[in-house]
């Protein structure tokens, strides 16, 4: 079972969010409708959506567009996990709809699979300037959403891509080349990190290690590789 956060856990996070006051419930009402950093138990991603959609956790709101939330099957069997919105996401706040989006599906539709079929999101849910990684600081305000959106749909499988999500979703330095196709876990799920799009769009040769990794998805879920 999840442990309930305790109330000076909670009032660090808001405070750190800049949320300093939460003014108390009517008496007779359950303690606080205001979720931790784990969530309310039984939470939906419109739940998640709806508190995020306001968010001014960090600097990165300022230069957003959209919030980009997540895409996907709200049951997902598989989930995948990007670093941050790029400037076309920022546009159409969608997740991977630019170039390396493309080459994400195509990965996808080689297990057999469609993007309507898996859930996508990122570490950050809003465009970092510049399209430059996301700051440690931006990623640890961040990611108690992530990680309520993957209590919310529970997948069987998490792929993260590229360094940036292995490293703030599994707290890790260690180095994507190393720690690519070797399964890890989140809260008892699978993790498998693999490369990401982008960086494939570079460096087609290591392409291969990609089908590799998505061939054990497949084997892990039943699927079939094409
Ligand atoms: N790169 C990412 O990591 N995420 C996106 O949504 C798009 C590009």
């Amino acid at each position: 079972m999840t442990r309930r956060p305790s109330r000076r856990f909670v009032a660090a996070y808001l405070k750190e969010i800049g949320i300093d006051f939460i003014p108390a419930p009517p008496r007779g009402q359950a303690e606080s409708a205001v979720p931790g950093p784990a969530g309310a138990p039984g939470e939906t991603l419109e739940d998640i959506r709806k508190e995020l959609a306001a968010c001014r956790g960090c600097a990165l709101c300022d230069g957003r567009r959209t919030v980009v939330f997540g895409v996907g099957n709200p049951k997902a069997r598989l989930m995948f996990v990007g670093e941050g919105p790029g400037q076309e996401e920022d546009r159409q706040g969608e997740p991977f709809v630019g170039a390396a989006g493309r080459r994400l599906n195509q990965w996808i539709g080689r297990i057999g699979l469609s993007r309507s079929d898996v859930y996508i999101a990122n570490i950050v849910k809003c465009r970092p300037p510049g399209n430059r990684a996301p700051l440690p600081a931006e990623a640890q305000v961040c990611l108690p959403y992530l990680k309520r959106q993957i209590r919310a749909i529970r997948p069987e499988v998490i792929c993260t891509l590229g360094g940036v999500a292995l490293a703030f979703l599994l707290d890790t330095e260690d180095k994507i080349t190393r720690a690519r196709g070797k399964w890890r876990s989140f809260e008892g799920i699978p993790v498998l990190p693999t490369y990401h799009p982008a960086y494939i769009l570079r460096n087609a040769g290591r392409e291969s290690e990609v089908f590799a990794d998505f061939d054990e998805i497949a084997g892990r879920l039943g699927l079939r590789a094409t």
